[in-house]
């Protein structure tokens, strides 16, 4: 939090610049970078093909971004996912290889948001990966919330399977990422569509777990959707292009063609949470195939050296 606040003072006329979508403004905020199997990651499509789209490393990983989003709007100050924080120790940091190019809070506070300044945390859903920020260990290696002042809100579903998991999905559960919020009181649990600010609500898909949170800003006559791991990178915008990890793979298929075909009639900013190198894609036809056209870069790139660095 030091680390945070000084970086506010030395740089206060300096704040990073917000999106905007209509009225509500909003930014990718990020906790690093870390690496998954890409075999995993793109589940049966041949490496052959994926290789040449993300370039594994020597225990075939491929680099993947930690973008939370950031999002304001009628005074609002809402975090949607925070990343896979900085409890862990022993080999799973270096089994994931988490890097330190930023985190999450640091990157907030590019933007001028200290962790009490957040109202709102949104879980699309509680892997490590998108909950781990919520926590931090305290001096005496007891996790705590991060964001002391916010609504965490979680769908039903999804806490009831992230309790019991399945032989499968254990691995992607970290219980400390959520019971300081239950025991904190400041876990909200919800069922279906939740509207969070004016402008800003979520929408509940199977695909990647049973009932996936995305989150839609809608202003004006202009939408930026942020789908979560039902669209996790760029790379994985051809529709057969699903995860190993997700859990209903048909479902996601369903998903995908449902959202892509709407994301280009309507022009929707498509926000990724996953990319390395692309933060947000406007979707275009390509023959029966879609593409991408960037329009905002992924901000782990952007993150400034943290201090002391070389
Ligand atoms: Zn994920």
């Amino acid at each position: 939090m030091a680390a945070a606040e000084e970086e506010r003072e030395g740089r206060p006329q300096d704040e990073a610049t917000m999106m905007k979508t209509g009225t509500v403004e909003w930014a990718l905020v990020s906790d690093g970078t870390f690496r998954l199997d890409g075999g995993a990651m793109f589940g049966i499509v041949p490496k052959p093909l994926w290789e040449k789209k993300a370039p594994p490393d020597e225990q075939n990983r491929i680099t993947l971004g930690l973008n939370a989003l950031l999002v304001r709007s009628g005074g609002r100050t809402i975090l949607v996912d925070n990343g896979i924080g900085r409890k862990e120790s022993g080999r799973f940091p270096e089994i994931f290889a988490i890097g330190d190019e930023t985190d999450i809070v640091r990157s907030l506070a590019e933007h001028g948001v200290a962790p009490g300044d957040v109202d709102t945390v949104v879980y699309t859903h509680l892997h490590f990966d998108h909950s781990g920020g919520g926590t931090r260990l305290d001096p005496d290696g007891r996790a705590v919330p991060v964001f002391p002042n916010a609504r965490h809100i979680v769908q039903a579903a999804e806490l009831e399977d992230a309790e019991n998991p399945s032989e499968r999905s254990r691995v992607s559960y970290v219980a400390e990422n959520w019971r300081p919020l239950q025991e904190g009181g400041l876990l909200d649990v919800v069922e279906g569509e939740t509207e969070l600010a004016p402008g800003v609500r979520t929408f509940v898909a199977k695909g990647h777990v049973r009932e996936l949170a995305g989150v839609v800003i809608e202003s004006g006559r202009e939408k930026a959707v942020y789908p979560s791991d039902n669209l996790p990178t760029a790379a994985h915008v051809p529709v057969p292009w699903v995860m190993g990890f997700d859990l209903y793979p048909n479902d996601t298929v369903a998903f995908k063609k449902r959202f892509l075909g709407r994301a280009v009639d309507e022009e929707w900013t498509v926000i990724l949470e996953h990319d390395p190198l692309v933060g947000a894609v406007k979707i275009h036809r390509d023959g029966k195939s879609f593409g991408v056209e960037e329009v905002l870069a992924a901000p782990s790139l952007v993150a400034p050296a943290p201090p002391g660095a070389e």
